[in-house]
């Protein structure tokens, strides 16, 4: 497992020291504001999104090391997504971090976030920025941890 967690670690802090598609778009057709109260994360997604496909993503935020590697991860994998296919792949996600059956095939490299299932307390780090992307791709602007289930 050390060989494991060595990756994941390396990832993880690789992403949260360089974050990728960091920063806003101007001209963005979905916004949303997400919040974990339970660790004082935050980001911002800005996106473009045409005929349901996310044409453009970017995020800024603060936070801790999980929080900034999945929203620069996660902002990788779905440029060029369709929403759909981005609610169903938040499923796989949230039983990869919560369960122990989980199927990461269709999940690439977010399938790192495999070890914060050895930390409930850091699930919602890992799952912000998927709440936020949902509520952005739903129209809503503003959403928190605490207000899913
Ligand atoms: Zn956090």
């Amino acid at each position: 497992m050390s060989e494991f967690n060595d990756l994941y670690m390396e990832v993880i802090l690789d992403h949260n020291k360089n974050p990728r598609n960091n920063g806003t778009i101007d001209d963005h057709t979905n916004h949303a504001d997400g919040h974990n109260p339970l660790c004082g994360d935050k980001v911002s997604l800005d996106l473009i999104v045409e005929n349901n496909i996310v044409k453009d993503i970017k995020f800024t935020g603060s936070g801790c090391a999980i929080s900034t590697a999945s929203s620069s991860i996660l902002t990788e994998y779905i440029v060029g997504k369709e929403t759909s296919e981005i609610r169903h792949l938040f499923e796989e996600f949230h039983e990869l971090v919560t369960t122990d059956n989980s199927d990461a095939t269709n999940l690439g490299k977010l399938s790192v976030f495999e070890g914060v299932k050895k930390y409930p307390a850091r699930v919602k780090c890992a799952t912000l920025a998927w709440h936020t992307l949902i509520a952005a791709i739903d129209g809503d602007e503003e959403v928190s941890t605490e207000w899913a289930t």
